[in-house]
C-alpha cells in the first residue's frame, strides 16, 4: 500500500502551480514537483502578538485541507 503517493485533487502547489503537494506528516506538506515543502507545525517567527493570528491561519488552511478531503 503506497501512501506518500496521494493527491488531493485541489491543493496546488503555491511555488509551481502544480497539484502535486502531498502530505507526508499531518503537519508537513510537500510538493512533488519542486521540493516545496512547508510545515504548518514550525512558525515563521516565534515572536510577539502577531503570532497568533498566522498560527490561526495555517491552522485554518489545514482545516480546508481536512474538509476538501
Ligand atoms: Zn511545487
Amino acid at each position: 500500500m503506497s501512501i506518500s503517493t496521494f493527491t488531493p485533487p485541489s491543493v496546488q502547489c503555491p511555488e509551481c502551480g502544480v497539484q502535486s503537494i502531498v502530505e507526508y506528516k499531518p503537519t508537513v506538506y510537500h510538493c512533488l514537483k519542486c521540493d516545496f515543502e512547508k510545515d504548518l507545525s514550525v512558525p515563521p517567527e516565534a515572536d510577539g502578538s502577531g503570532l497568533g493570528s498566522v498560527v490561526m491561519g495555517l491552522a485554518g488552511f489545514g482545516l480546508v485541507l481536512l474538509i476538501l478531503l
